[in-house]
């Protein structure tokens, strides 16, 4: 059975298609790829997703928009897009459960995954002291001294929240300036349990089974310096989830979709939103928007389609 549209992804813009495509009445499918509700579902707190003055959840609000898209019809399947076929219509795609699909339209919301250093002992010691996130893992901190790398919103909000349980935070960071913005600095700055630990870059991860030395670098003058720690949280940006679609879908050197303004990818019928292409805004309200813009599109594009060839 070909299926009207395949949404693969399910953070913010994958659920907001949904919820736009099932109340179109086109009974989307959407995979939800390894974890429901990509980033947005590792952040603790959210505090700028409109309509929670009070802040929400990750999580929380990604269960509530996947129980707003499932209330008007939406199907959300735990699997992940293994391979698809562009060059074919309808679509062809692959699932890591082993099953097949077709569609005849596909938005693609795919997101992206944290960057990482990629530097000696990383590799080794994840999840033996280094972590991308903060809310999965904090917990097994308290009362230890840790680090956070970059000098992002990520990295100033989820260290903000480790300083609840941490004894320490040192934050790491490339240059003097901090990119995060002005309200997280603030609240840094006058957060006793974060030191700032400026103009550095980490060479090596050290430790024997755990965490317990990094190996800084000081960009100015070179010098090496040993700093304790038993964990590290690596928040120094993101690459975009779009391996699987290369040599079929045009991309930038580093990944990213290149769509037009109406978020068309260069095959007609398949669409991007979200962090697959958006490099510049990066917000879960953004991705969002964007999840609505791409299913507006395909619902608009489908219609065309099924009239030409029904
Ligand atoms: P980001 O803004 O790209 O920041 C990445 C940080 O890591 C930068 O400070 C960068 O240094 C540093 N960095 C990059 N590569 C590095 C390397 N190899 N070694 C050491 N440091 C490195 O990423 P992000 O903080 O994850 O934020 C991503 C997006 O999500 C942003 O648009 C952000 O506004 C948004 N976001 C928003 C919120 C919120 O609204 N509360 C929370 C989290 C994220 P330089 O500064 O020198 O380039």
């Amino acid at each position: 059975m070909t299926e009207n549209l395949i949404i693969i992804g399910s953070g913010p813009a994958g659920l907001s298609a949904a919820t736009y495509a099932a109340r179109g009445n086109l009974k989307p499918l959407v995979f939800t790829g390894q974890e429901i509700g990509g980033q947005i579902a590792l952040t603790n707190e959210v505090e700028n997703y409109p309509g929670f003055p009070d802040g929400i959840t990750g999580p929380e609000l990604v269960q509530l928009m996947q129980k707003q898209a499932e209330k008007f019809g939406a199907r959300v399947e735990m699997d992940t897009v293994t391979e698809v076929n562009l060059k074919t219509h309808p679509f062809q795609l692959k699932t890591q459960n082993g099953a097949e699909y077709a569609a005849n339209a596909l938005i693609i919301a795919t997101g992206a995954s944290p960057r990482r250093l990629n530097v000696p002992g990383e590799r080794e010691l994840t999840g033996r002291g280094v972590s991308y996130c903060a809310t999965c893992d904090g917990f097994f901190f308290r009362n230890k001294e840790i680090a956070v790398v970059g000098g992002g919103d990520s990295a100033l909000q989820e260290g903000l929240f480790l300083t609840k349980f941490a004894s320490k935070v040192h934050v790491i960071h490339r240059r003097d300036q901090l990119r995060a913005q002005k309200i997280l600095q603030d609240r840094a700055r006058e957060n006793g349990k974060i030191n700032f630990v400026w103009n550095s870059v980490v060479k090596e991860i050290k430790g024997n089974g755990k965490v317990d030395t990094l190996v800084l670098e000081n960009t100015q003058t070179r010098a090496t310096s040993g700093l304790p720690v038993q964990g590290i949280f690596v928040y120094v940006g993101h690459i975009p989830n779009t391996g699987l679609f290369k040599g079929q879908l045009d991309m930038d050197e580093e990944g990213y979709l290149n769509v037009d303004a109406r978020l068309r990818t260069n095959v007609p019928g398949v669409f991007a939103a979200g962090e697959a292409h958006d490099r510049v805004f990066r917000q879960a309200v953004v991705s969002a928007g964007y999840g609505t813009m791409a299913e507006l599109e395909a619902e608009k594009w489908l219609a065309e389609w099924e009239h030409e060839h029904k």
